[in-house]
Order: structure tokens, then C-alpha cells, then sequence
């Protein structure tokens, strides 16, 4: 692992962010045997531990309702709850700031990063660090930030980004980590995991203590008592938030609940969503810096809320309820997609069904509106939602938002021709479709010429590539045998026909 005063990008972070070329990735990932072997293995795992450790509940439904019924109150009374939040952590010593947008919080943390004279940063995972795009403010101003969680310091030396909410480097083999490490720290590497794991460990300790910034995000954020909870199993985020002298943490204006109490079936159902855990190994409360020289805990703490087109969530009660996700990625681990394609396909920070609905929304649909389609709406992801949003519901809204050309730009200047170009193309397709099906004659005519076309396809299926917009359709589907003729002509039709009605 690199020094901290060794040049930026040897540690640093590449943000690959491309929701907009969704489809061009998913064929990619779908190719990668590799990726689905890892994908299907580990999110049958965490999936398994899941159902037993809900099964373990008597009050299941109950404590889902609860918690539910926190964040929607909580997202019902945001500016308020924000307030007192704000209130109470000056109060403690906590200095608080307000980010409009990505770039707006960056900002602000490396503000404070330069006023600290940091070089090194120990970074606690955090999703929203991701989306503000953190790591690559911090490397261009010179400051090394180092991933702390083991998942995320794994993806941080391949250069990716994380591939799942909780678990970042699930798409990676044990083979491939042993070789990444060998290759970066250069010598060889221990086979097993425990070995592994005990390198990374004694690479990342000396960190803790060089480092002059701790950063990490906020899994809730308690009004009442200004103070933000976070939940972890691995003690990095504990030392994160302990050695250095100075801590920032950046979270979402989603987070808020109004009570200390709201804490307890959160946690509850957290971890059990999450992990399978009926609790975290480690939940670190911080409420204020430390007050005399024997308290451990950093001299200064920053907490930055961030809104980035949160609020905006907030105008219709449908699109609000993306924000009640408190990010336990249990949706993800049960969506059929994906556990197919993985989080990278997604090309956002935030993948799998609450990507799917989130990005878009936070983003803008000119720069995700292919995410909404990545759906079979099975509704599991809806099923082992905590907090029972609707995504199913959201992802339909979406949908019917790209498809009457909404491009909408979150704070996003630039639109997407390609969205247009998309949903014009679609529009016509439906439009000829209404027309074909519009009168009988029609419909019978189309009706042969579809017979007609699927006998010759099933003869020469590399005719579709001369098909246009169906060009490649025949390459992951197998055309079904065409009855001959239609329904309506057959002796059944006759039979059911009303008397004296002829052929339709
Ligand atoms: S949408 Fe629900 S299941 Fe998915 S990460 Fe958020 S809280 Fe968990």
C-alpha cells in the first residue's frame, strides 16, 4: 500500500459513472461467467442468513410497520426534524453544514480537509462519499483518502467502483483478491480468507493512526439528541471515528429520525435485512467531540446534510417513499437481475432495484432512464423491503416519465439525446401498433404477415440483423412455431361465433 505522501492516483479512486449506457453494459456482464458464478453464490448466502434471522421474529410484520411508520413521519416533518438536528449537534459541538449538491458537500469536506493540513484521510464505506464523487476531490487536491471497510479497500486497489451497497467487492473471487493484493503490495499472498483478511488488516491499522481526517457517512441521524448512529461488524468505522483529531461525516437529509427511541427497531431490522445479523457487531452513537484530553474521540467533528435533489423526492408522496430506504440492499440480493448482471452494469452509484429508482431520481432521467427498465416487477424487491417501499410502483412511474420524454436534469446540466431519440422511437412503434390492431382487416393482414415472418425466422434467424430496430432479437430468444393459421379461421372460432357474424 502506498504512503501518505505518495502520489495521488497510486491509491486513488477512478469514478466510473455511466447509468446512461446501461444497455450496453448489461451484455457485457451477462458474457462474464465469472461475475454471475461469484453473484449467485454469495447473494444466496446473505439471502438464506436473511430469511433465518427474520424467521427468528415473533413481531416480523409489526416491527416492519414500525419502522415504516418512523421514516414516513420522519420524511413527513423533514424541515423540522432537520432543525432540531441542526439545534442539538451545535449545541453538542458538532459543527453542521448544508450541501445543496455533490459538488457543494466535496467542497465542504475538503474545505475542512486543507484547513487540518490533511494528507492522509481514513475513509469509513460510505455511499453518499461515493456520490458526491469524494475520493477524486480529495486526490485532486492532493490528500490520499484510504478505504477502511475491507470490501471497499479491495475496489479502491482495483481502481472499480463498489458493486453492491453493503457488500462492494461481492463480484470478486478469493483468487482474484489474493492476486490484486499480491500485485499491489508485491509479495505473495495467503490463499484463505482469514489470511487475507489479516493482511489488510495489518496494512490499514497504521493508518488509523497517521491519518488527520476520519470521514464516514451516517446510517441515522437522531434529531432529539443530535447525534448519528453507525452500524458496522468490522471496528474500522470505530477507529475512524476514534484516532483521528478531526472528523467529518457527510449524510443524506433522509437519514433524520425525530427520536432516540426511533433507534431501536431500526437497528432491529437493519441488521436482520442486511446481513442476517440479529445485531452488528459494532453500533458507534457520536454525539459530541471530546471534551478533556483523557475522553477518546476526535477534538472536531463536521456532520455536512446533504440534499442533492432529495428534497425534490419529497413533492409527490410516491417518489417520497424512495426515500424512506434506509439502505440494508436486502432488494438487491433478491432481484433477478440483479444477481444476474451485478452492480457495475447499473453504471451508478446505487444499484439494483433502489438504484433503479433512486438514481434516476437524484441524477435525472436524461442520465438514467434506462435504469427503470432493468425490472421483471416480480415485486421481491418489494417483499423483503423493511420499510416496504413501493418500488415496483416507482419504477412504473419512471417508466411512464422517460416514455413521454421526460428529461429532466437533477443537477445535471447536459440532456441526453439518446433518451429522445428512445422514447421518439417507441412512440412510433406504439403508434403503428394502434393502428395495425385498429380495424379487423388490419389485424388479419398483420396477423398473416407475423405468421408468415415467424416461419421464415425459424428457418434463417440471422435475418433479424437485417430487421432494424429488432436487428439481434433472435440472439437470446428462440421464435415460437407459427400455428399456420389464425385462431379466428379455426373450427373453434367458428363455433363460438355469434350466428349470422362472418370471419372478423
Ligand atoms: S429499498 Fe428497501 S430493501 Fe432496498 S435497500 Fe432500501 S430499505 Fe433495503
Amino acid at each position: 500500500m502506498s504512503p501518505p505522501d505518495a502520489k495521488p492516483n497510486e491509491t486513488g479512486y477512478i469514478h466510473h459513472l455511466h447509468a446512461d449506457q446501461f444497455d450496453d453494459l448489461v451484455p457485457q456482464a451477462l458474457a462474464n461467467v465469472e461475475l454471475r458464478g461469484a453473484l449467485a453464490k454469495a447473494t444466496n448466502t446473505i439471502r438464506n442468513r436473511r430469511a433465518i434471522a427474520l424467521e427468528e421474529i415473533d413481531d416480523l410484520q409489526e416491527l416492519r410497520s414500525r419502522a415504516k411508520s418512523i421514516k414516513t413521519e420522519a420524511l413527513a416533518h423533514l424541515d423540522d426534524h432537520l432543525e432540531t438536528f441542526e439545534r442539538q449537534a451545535t449545541a453538542n459541538g458538532i459543527h453542521v453544514h448544508w450541501a445543496a449538491d455533490a459538488e457543494s458537500a466535496s467542497a465542504i469536506v475538503l474545505d475542512i480537509a486543507i484547513k487540518n493540513k490533511t494528507r492522509l484521510a481514513v475513509k469509513a464505506k460510505s455511499m453518499v462519499s461515493e456520490e458526491i464523487g469524494l475520493n477524486d476531490a480529495l486526490i485532486d487536491a492532493g490528500i490520499v483518502p484510504v478505504e477502511t471497510d475491507l470490501g471497499e479497500w479491495i475496489v479502491q486497489l482495483a481502481e472499480e467502483p463498489p458493486s453492491h451497497i453493503l457488500a462492494p467487492a461481492i463480484h470478486k473471487r478469493r483468487r482474484e483478491i489474493r492476486d490484486l493484493l499480491a500485485r499491489v503490495l508485491g509479495r505473495p499472498m495467503p490463499d484463505d480468507a482469514a489470511g487475507l483478511t489479516e493482511v489488510a488488516r495489518h496494512e490499514l491499522r497504521a493508518r488509523f493512526a497517521q491519518a488527520e481526517l476520519g470521514i464516514s457517512g451516517a446510517n441515522f441521524l437522531v434529531a432529539e439528541t443530535g447525534s448519528f448512529l453507525l452500524i458496522e461488524n468490522e471496528g474500522n468505522i470505530r477507529l475512524t471515528t476514534s484516532l483521528p483529531r478531526v472528523h467529518v461525516a457527510v449524510a443524506g437529509i433522509e437519514k433524520i429520525v425525530p427520536r432516540l427511541k426511533d433507534l431501536g427497531p431500526l437497528v432491529r431490522i437493519i441488521t436482520r435485512s442486511a446481513t442476517g445479523q440479529a445485531i452488528s457487531c459494532y453500533q458507534t452513537l457520536v454525539t459530541k467531540p471530546k471534551t478533556s484530553p483523557e475522553d477518546d474521540g476526535p477534538e472536531e467533528i463536521h456532520l455536512v446534510l446533504l440534499d442533492n435533489g432529495r428534497s425534490k423526492l419529497l413533492e409527490d408522496d410516491l417518489t417520497a417513499e424512495t426515500l424512506r430506504c434506509i439502505r440494508c440492499s436486502a432488494c438487491l440480493n433478491v432481484c433477478p437481475v440483479y444477481r444476474q448482471i451485478g452492480g457495475h452494469a447499473y453504471g451508478s452509484v446505487y444499484p439494483g432495484p433502489i438504484g433503479a429508482i433512486f438514481t434516476p431520481q437524484i441524477a435525472g432521467m436524461h442520465a438514467a432512464s434506462q435504469l427503470p427498465g432493468a425490472s421483471s416487477l416480480c415485486g421481491a424487491c418489494r417483499e423483503v423491503c423493511p420499510v416496504d417501499i413501493d418500488i415496483p410502483g416507482v419504477l412504473l412511474h419512471l417508466r411512464h416519465r422517460a416514455a413521454e420524454g421526460d428529461q429532466s436534469t437533477g443537477n445535471h446540466p447536459e440532456a441526453d439525446p439518446r433518451t429522445t431519440e428512445k422514447t421518439q422511437s417507441m412512440r412510433r412503434g406504439f403508434r403503428f401498433w394502434r393502428w395495425a390492431m385498429g380495424s379487423s382487416r388490419r389485424f388479419q393482414v398483420f396477423g398473416a404477415v407475423g405468421r408468415l415472418l415467424a416461419t421464415v425466422i425459424r428457418q434463417v434467424p440471422s435475418l433479424t440483423k437485417y430487421a432494424g430496430p429488432l436487428a439481434g432479437w433472435t440472439d437470446g430468444r428462440t421464435v415460437p412455431r407459427s400455428p399456420g393459421r389464425s385462431f379466428r379461421s379455426g373450427k373453434m372460432a367458428r363455433r363460438l361465433r355469434p350466428e349470422g357474424q362472418g370471419r372478423a
